[in-house]
């Protein structure tokens, strides 16, 4: 408890020092050409916005319903999306590849077909507002970004009114065979309008900050390639998957807007129900965080060890690893921030036992092992070799909304510990669950002893087997 205390009092120095060095990705230590890059963007996109919103007609209920409607759907969406967006952003970060591509591309393309251009940017500008929360990327890209996203939209915009004369709108698909080819004309254009409008400034921004930004370790060589600027083929892919989709999306929101909100919750409960029915049954015995097995895997496997054990009158002893504080990780950074210290922690345990062992994830931040002819003083080695294997973990966490890289662990303000509780057959009890609880038990003393050691459970009865063990 007091070693947290005097680490969060710490941490705000060590925040700052981390702030100050940064990794990067922090747009003042860009350097003046990067910055005046961004900057332009911001300003063309301000600019564009206003000279295309000044003088647009006033909004008719056709347009607020479009608009509802898209927003509703995209909201929904948003929120569907918002843990799987979390995840694989830290996860890119993690790799120091900030630049993300993001499936919300459908909405803003459907909003850029259907609706009037101030309406079109408030749904980019939602969309921004919601994916900022789970960005990690600093404000500075993440305004310029936003700028991209208006430009696109703008530009789709151009091409629609210029292309359409405004028949578009009006009266959608169904209209005579000119207008119906110049209306197919649009659909087609806008993928590469679409595309272009933001691959030109990202690709520019890209290549200066590539030839002039701050020399990091994967900006050594300053090569200004098409794959380092424009982003790689299968970013490109989704992108334009993503168009095809908002096309599509947009027709829909032209003809029957209600229906984007049906399908887009229809869509979400058949993946649900598909996930929830095969997936996961295929996946059931494996921890999909750690990849580590589960409860369901661990817990026939250490009954058959514990049989054997107990006919060949050898010891097996099973350990409860409980990570401290670890509500606290969650809270700094995120849930993704979590997951990332259980997936090392995981890793580091793994490769800590001997093959014989067996380990799994018990649940939340809790692991469990079993060491099969093992009694309780070997096993309170083991568990200290644990112990202090997770003790000396260093590793880096990301933030959300805009966080660089933060380094947590050993000789951090943010060390990763973990507590232990041992219990062995048939010291302590014979059969799995009883040792379980035993362990958990023990886990509870060491807990309330401060944290970060290993306890052993105490002797509730005289085990009913005369045993010859091995260290006990
Ligand atoms: P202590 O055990 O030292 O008493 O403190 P603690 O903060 O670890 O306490 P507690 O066991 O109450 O909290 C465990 C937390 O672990 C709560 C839960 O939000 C978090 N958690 C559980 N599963 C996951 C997960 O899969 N990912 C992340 N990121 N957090 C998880
Ligand atoms: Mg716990
Ligand atoms: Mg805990």
């Amino acid at each position: 408890m007091g070693m947290r205390r005097v680490a969060r009092a710490a941490k705000g120095t060590e925040a700052r020092q981390q702030r100050k060095r940064g990794n990067g990705n922090r747009l003042w230590g860009l350097g003046g050409p990067t910055i005046a890059v961004v900057l332009l963007i911001d300003m063309i996109g301000a600019i564009l916005v206003a000279l295309r919103t000044h003088d647009e007609s006033s909004l008719v209920l056709t347009d607020w319903w479009r608009f509802g409607c898209l927003l509703a759907a995209t909201i929904v969406y948003l929120w569907w999306t918002r843990p799987v967006e979390e995840r694989r952003r830290a996860e890119r970060l993690q790799k120091r590849k900030v630049e993300h591509v993001d499936m919300s591309t459908i909405w803003c393309v459907a909003a850029a077909l259907t609706l009037p251009m101030s309406l079109a940017v408030a749904v980019v500008l939602v969309i921004q507002a919601a994916r900022y929360l789970v960005a990690r990327k600093p404000i500075g890209l993440w305004i310029s970004t936003t700028s991209t996203i208006v430009m696109s939209v703008l530009a789709t915009g151009w091409i629609r009114d210029s292309l359409s004369g405004g028949t578009w709108l009006t009266e959608g698909m169904n209209t005579d065979p000119i207008t119906g080819l110049r209306n197919g004309l649009l659909l087609i254009l806008v993928i590469p309008g679409y595309f272009l409008a933001a691959a030109i400034p990202v690709g520019g921004y890209r290549a200066i900050r590539i030839r002039y930004g701050p020399e990091d370790a994967d900006n050594v060589e300053r090569r200004v390639t098409l794959g380092r600027t424009i982003g790689t083929r299968k970013d490109n892919r989704q992108i334009v998957i993503g168009i095809v989709v908002g096309i599509v999306a947009g027709v829909i929101n032209l003809v029957a807007p209600p229906f984007l909100v049906v399908i887009m919750v229809g869509a979400i409960v058949v993946i649900e129900l598909v996930t929830e029915n095969g997936v996961l049954r295929v996946a059931a015995l494996v921890d999909n965080l750690t990849g580590l097995p589960n409860r369901h895997a661990f817990k026939p496997e250490a009954k058959f060890h514990l049989t054997v054990d107990q006919g060949l009158d050898q010891t097996t002893s099973l350990l409860l690893v409980d990570l401290d504080l670890f509500k606290g990780f969650n809270t700094a950074f995120g849930h993704a921030g979590g997951d990332q210290v259980l997936v090392k922690v995981g890793r580091i345990l793994s490769r800590a036992i001997r093959s014989s062992d067996l380990i799994a994830r018990w649940g939340g931040e809790e692991f469990v092992v079993l060491l099969p002819n093992t009694g309780t003083a070997d096993a309170v080695d083991v568990a200290n070799n644990l112990r202090n294997a997770v003790a000396e973990i260093t590793t880096t966490a990301t933030r959300p909304a805009g966080g660089d890289n933060f380094k947590i662990g050993k000789g951090t303000a943010w060390p990763i510990t973990a507590s232990i509780g041992v219990a062995t057959s048939p010291r302590h009890a014979q059969d799995l669950a009883t040792l379980h609880d035993l362990a958990d038990r023990a886990l509870r003393v060491a807990k309330d002893a401060g944290r970060n050691r290993v306890e052993v459970a105490p002797v509730t009865h005289t085990p009913n087997r005369a045993l010859v063990t091995t260290s006990a």
